[in-house]
């Protein structure tokens, strides 16, 4: 028998009996005025508005902080001197046009943005719709399918004074190609000694290398080095969490005081575009940096993901390699995150499609995403083929 046999039925709570007898109640008259529990005008439970509204606030605040300690670090200087103006965005291009109207409205230099050639496709259009011209500096070079760092230099060195120079901070869209430690130090050096804004766009941090901090080098090193940088941070990808629009915009300022000033400018360039932002993605991103289990369980799924497509980079060029395709594969395994930049033609493009079923951007970027152990093979023999 259980140790609990004898345990006697209780009476019914005097208060809560009273609640349990009017619900077993089936009269369509029955009043409940037996519980102190304040009702509304519709009888029903009542949350008051100030409470919601501080439940909105305490997780606006615990996204912003959080968001902003994983792109710039928790020992960030700035951040520890609360000199980063921080706003919640519609996910990575929320940000940038945040950003860019600001820039429209209060820069004082070169409102000119310097975009990458070649660059994410909706760069110029936001920048246009922000009111900002839109000129290229040289990246990609095409005889090498590397990066073009020399072009770049001089690009950004002829570029007038002041001007708003857009880097991606990992994992460069479209080309998968990324500057090296050392060559990000030595363009922190030019765009400082030109007085250039830098402009990052990181929506892949994790998915060039696998590790958050690693990937937020170039951003933390131009911070360290004193530029007043902005940022465009969206969790998009590294969250997968494309359909719920996570993202901040934050910017570095030279103090609390400029901070507040700026913030109550970049409050006033959403008001127009969409108010205020949704409170589900921020209490999302939110609950899993601000938990420490769920926090190391997301940064294993990022390896996991950036290692997979790693992978299937080392399985491609394997198979191109065994297939004797004609050209050097070398880029496929040294280009970084989610895209590679194949240097496939647009008639080889357009006949992979037509013979093969395999669908691209014309200018020949595959999502490495998008292949696995069940289609590289088919996908690299088509891709030979259409080569050869
Ligand atoms: N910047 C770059 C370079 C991107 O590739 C993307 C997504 N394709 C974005 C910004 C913005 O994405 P989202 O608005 O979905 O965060």
């Amino acid at each position: 028998t259980s140790f609990w046999s004898k345990v006697p039925q209780g009476p019914a709570d005097p208060i809560l009996g009273v609640t349990d007898a009017f619900k077993r109640d089936p009269s369509k008259s029955k009043i409940n005025v037996g519980v102190g529990a304040y009702r509304d005008e519709n009888g029903k439970p009542y949350v008051l508005d100030s409470v919601r509204k501080a439940e909105d606030i305490i997780h606006t605040q615990q996204f912003l902080s959080l968001a902003s300690k994983l792109a710039y670090g928790a020992d960030s200087k700035p951040l520890k001197e609360n000199r980063v103006a921080v706003v919640q965005s519609i996910s990575g291009t929320g940000a940038l046009r945040i950003g860019m109207e600001f820039c429209s409205q209060f820069y004082p230099g070169n409102k000119t943005l310097y975009l990458p050639n070649p660059t994410w496709g909706a760069h110029p259009a936001i920048a246009d719709k922000a009111g900002l011209e839109v000129k290229r500096y040289r990246y990609f070079k095409k005889e090498t399918l590397g990066l073009d760092f020399d072009g770049m230099k001089e690009d950004l060195t002829t570029a007038p004074e002041g001007s708003i120079i857009l880097l991606h901070a990992c994992a460069q869209n479209p080309t998968g190609i990324d500057l090296t430690q050392a060559q990000w130090r030595e363009l922190s050096d030019l765009v400082k000694s030109k007085r250039h804004l830098a402009f990052f766009d990181m929506a892949y941090q994790g998915f060039a290398s696998g590790d958050v901090d690693r990937d937020a080098f170039a951003l933390r090193y131009f911070v360290e080095q004193g530029h007043e940088i902005m940022l465009c941070q969206s969790f998009a990808k590294n969250l997968g969490l494309y359909g719920e629009r996570a993202g901040t915009f934050s910017m570095v300022t030279a103090s609390p005081e400029e901070k507040e000033r700026v913030l109550s400018q970049l409050k006033r360039v959403i008001r127009p575009l969409y108010s205020s932002p949704p409170l589900h993605p921020a209490q999302l991103v939110a609950t899993i940096l601000g938990s420490p289990a769920l926090y190391t369980e997301w940064l294993g799924e990022v390896k996991k993901m950036a290692d997979r497509i790693i992978a299937m980079r080392a399985r491609l060029y394997d198979i191109l390699l065994e297939l004797q395709t004609p050209g050097n594969w070398d880029h496929i395994k040294s280009q970084i995150g989610m895209f590679s930049f194949t240097g496939l033609t647009p008639e080889q493009v357009a006949a992979l499609a037509e013979y093969a079923h395999i669908y691209m951007t014309t200018d020949g970027r595959i999502s490495m995403a998008g292949l696995n152990e069940h289609n590289i093979r088919y996908f690299a023999e088509s891709m030979s083929k259409a080569i050869k």
